[in-house]
């Protein structure tokens, strides 16, 4: 056994590779090609390869400095960036993506300037966002957006128009409808019907709008998606899936206190580890374990969940989690394992420090 073994995220590929699978399989019997998007998992290339051995036509994430490293470890599919580029990036993007998400023109002028510079044969592709109301990034006039497609497809030799996208259910928490799918459409008529031909996409959003491909209500037309969460958990609001895996990811942490304490502070409360005041219920003496990890590997506690019933996250400072297992009292002792269940947010913790070992698990299911 190696030292300073926990915690550890153990990723069963065998299982992610299913998900994938089964999702991809269901967007394309409804014409979708999915981008899968890495940033949640820090673009770790272990992982990643299994999205390139499913097929997926671009591998996405909103970091150029993840795409760059993923093209570092020899992975070969197109590269999507998914935040609209910084100026002072836009030779790395010229350089490493081969598509990105775009909404100002003066961006555009310069990629396409950059993209000259590094290979003037090449050409970058590219999809103008339209803000449909969720408040991100976007055009919102539509005029603008229409203006800068022709643009595109007149002035800008390096860049290729490929379609048009959308982005719902971020900062607005605006649902990903059939309507707004349509007004989408709409948009992308438009656009073809000024650049005088079909446009290559039409990017229906993220994750949030994949219940619509799995209950039959996606309109006809829209052809990408750009899937995180809901093809890493195998799992997303808002959407029936019996058909997946909702335990590829397992975080592992040991125990290393066991002991009957009051559940209610005992002295003259001031503040916790980071400044705030918070409540406490007093439900007498519990028996309470410590695991040590904490908000510096994971971010959030109420984005772990223990498998073992009974077990209940109460607490966590930098580096210590502390649970309630009084309901399975004897079954709990100094040195064991316990495994957690994690939520999306805090993927990007747990795969964003060194403190937390990874362990793949490669099994045909
Ligand atoms: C992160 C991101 C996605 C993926 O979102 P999920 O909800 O995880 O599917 C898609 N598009 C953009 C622009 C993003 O930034």
């Amino acid at each position: 056994m190696t030292e300073n073994r926990y915690p550890v995220l153990e990723i069963d590929l065998g299982k992610l590779e299913h998900n994938l699978r089964e999702i991809m399989t269901r967007c394309e019997v409804s014409g979708i090609q999915v981008a899968g998007v890495v940033k949640g998992f820090t673009a770790w290339p272990e992982i990643a390869r299994i999205y390139e051995r499913c097929g997926c036509p671009y591998l996405a994430s909103s970091r150029i400095g993840q795409l760059k490293r993923l093209r570092e470890a020899g992975i070969q599919t197109p590269l999507m960036l998914l935040r609209v580029p910084m100026l002072s990036e836009l030779d790395e993007v010229a350089e490493i993506a081969d598509i990105s998400l775009q909404s100002e023109p003066e961006v555009l002028r310069r990629l396409d300037a950059a993209v000259a510079g590094v290979c003037a044969a090449r050409r970058h592709k590219v999809i103008l966002m339209a803000d449909q109301g969720d408040l991100r990034e976007g055009f919102w006039n539509r005029q603008e957006l229409i203006g800068t497609a022709v643009e595109v497809e007149r002035n800008l030799p390096h860049l290729e128009l490929a379609g048009i996208g959308t982005n719902l259910t971020c900062f607005g928490s605006v649902k990903a409808t059939p309507e707004k799918m349509r007004e989408l459409l709409e948009i992308a008529a438009q656009v073809e019907a000024v650049v005088g031909r079909k446009l290559q996409y039409v990017c229906g959003g993220a994750s949030s709008s994949l219940h619509m491909v799995l209950d039959g209500t996606m309109p006809a037309g829209v052809n990408l998606l750009r899937l995180g969460e809901s093809m890493l958990l195998g799992d997303f609001l808002g959407c029936e899936m019996d058909f997946t895996y909702k335990d590829v990811f397992t975080l592992k942490a040991e125990v290393i206190e066991v002991k009957d304490k009051p559940s209610y502070p005992v002295g003259e409360l001031a503040a916790d580890a980071f400044g705030r005041t918070r409540q406490y219920e007093d439900r007498g003496i519990r028996r309470r374990a410590l695991a040590a990890m904490g908000l510096v590997d994971y971010g959030n506690y109420t984005d772990i969940h223990p498998r073992m019933e009974g077990v209940e996250v109460i607490g966590a400072s930098s580096d210590h989690t502390i649970l309630d297992v009084e309901a399975v009292k004897d079954r709990i002792h100094v040195g064991d394992v316990l495994e957690f269940d994690i939520s999306y947010a805090s993927m990007v913790y747990l795969t964003n420090t060194e403190s937390v070992q990874r362990e793949y698990l490669q099994e045909d299911c």
